[in-house]
């Protein structure tokens, strides 16, 4: 059959966590964590499908989760979204971003992504005929120039994504970016996709600055979350979009045809739960733990820590070690010192190797403990 994806293969997180698996290596490759969650939210989830909550929800979402969702907004970025007709919630938050793009997109708009991007934005763009144009951020600081951003924006240009934290580099934007990207924005129609999954997991001396916080940058973004980070959940697959009502409205009519409702009875339990802002508000330091760890196993070795200041992500740039290309290291990585990686190429579009590859921390301390060892090896 004809492919409306032809240069598409399986994402580079099943590549890596099947090959893993095939090589009994230690799994640092997808994203996800390898312990349980909490069990409060377990029983809650138990307790919601025994007690009959087992049709479909409303087509937004429950409305006690759509209110803990703009609670959490309003305490973290002091931004009102209206619960009923601004937050929509979605299998996830590669639905959110698959029915942004589907419902804005059109043959021949032009989105901006920077690069490193997360897998999914190119392919959902060009399969409603959008054109990528792309700012390749790079190794080590992977700064944003925004002179060169301005000149990608032409009259064609519908959206920008943003993915703050940045996934796989760990890299968080500035009050200057932000204002730079307002500059660019304004007296313009360019709608927003703002990617931030990982916004709870900023570590110290970070602030998230969502783009819900900058009033002439929420009127046109749709911001993206995802419960999977934010309670290891990566499995439940709910997340949520938020927008104003004139774009909600027309994200809803895709998202009704796209899986018209979410998990009503995970839904019930995620809204009971989020009352307790306990469940989150130490997010950040229990990952910075997480990183420190894995950083100060790794100081010793001959791979290069990158800064990560947000994100579970750790990247290393390997460079002292091997001169192959990511791909390569990171194959040769899991097979014969059974430690999975991810490699960085795999987030550029022409495949720019320099030689970084990104370690996955939301784990155990044992399973990174040893990772650790074995990397120690090389
Ligand atoms: N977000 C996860 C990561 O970056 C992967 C999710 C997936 O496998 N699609 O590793």
């Amino acid at each position: 059959p004809s492919s409306k994806l032809p240069n598409v293969g399986t994402t580079i997180f099943t590549q890596m966590s099947q090959l893993a698996n095939q090589h009994q290596a230690i799994n640092l490759s997808q994203g996800f964590p390898d312990f349980e969650t909490d069990s409060e939210l377990l029983n809650l989830a138990n307790d919601f499908i025994k007690k009959g909550f087992n049709q479909y929800a409303p087509l937004g979402g429950i409305m006690g989760l759509k209110e803990e969702i703009a609670r959490k907004i309003e305490n973290s970025h002091s931004a009102i979204y209206h619960p009923e007709s601004e937050v929509t919630v979605t299998a996830g938050g590669t639905q959110a971003i698959f029915t942004a793009i589907a419902t804005f997109i059109k043959k021949d708009d032009e989105v901006i992504i920077f690069e490193p991007a997360y897998d999914c934005y190119e392919p959902t763009v060009e399969l409603f005929g959008g054109i990528v144009k792309r700012f390749q951020m790079k190794a080590p600081d992977y700064e944003i120039d925004w002179n060169v951003v301005k000149n990608l924006v032409s009259e064609k240009t519908k959206m920008i994504i943003l993915n703050n934290p940045n996934n796989p580099s760990g890299k968080i934007l500035k009050e200057n970016d932000i204002q730079e990207l307002i500059k660019i924005v304004k007296d313009t129609n360019i709608l927003i996709l703002s990617d931030e999954v990982y916004e709870n997991i900023v570590f110290e001396g970070n602030q998230h600055l969502s783009i819900c916080k900058y009033p002439e940058l929420k009127e046109r973004s749709l911001l993206i979350a995802s419960f999977g980070k934010l309670f290891h959940i990566t499995g439940w697959k709910i997340g949520y979009c938020a927008a104003p009502k004139a774009l909600t409205d027309e994200f809803r009519k895709v998202h009704q045809f796209n899986v018209f409702c979410v998990n009503t009875p995970l839904q019930m339990a995620l809204g009971e739960y989020m009352k307790n802002d306990e469940h989150y508000n130490q997010l950040n330091q229990f990952f910075q733990k997480k990183r420190d760890f894995l950083r100060q196993g790794l100081a010793q070795t001959s791979f290069e820590l990158l800064d990560c200041e947000g994100t579970y992500f750790q990247a290393l740039k390997y460079d002292k070690i091997s001169d192959k290309s990511d791909f390569d290291f990171a194959t040769e990585l899991t097979i014969h010192h059974k430690v999975a990686s991810i490699p960085f190429s795999a987030f550029y579009k022409d495949k720019l190797n320099e030689n970084v590859i990104r370690l996955c921390f939301a784990k155990k301390n044992e399973t990174l403990e040893k990772a650790i060892e074995n990397l120690a090896k090389l």
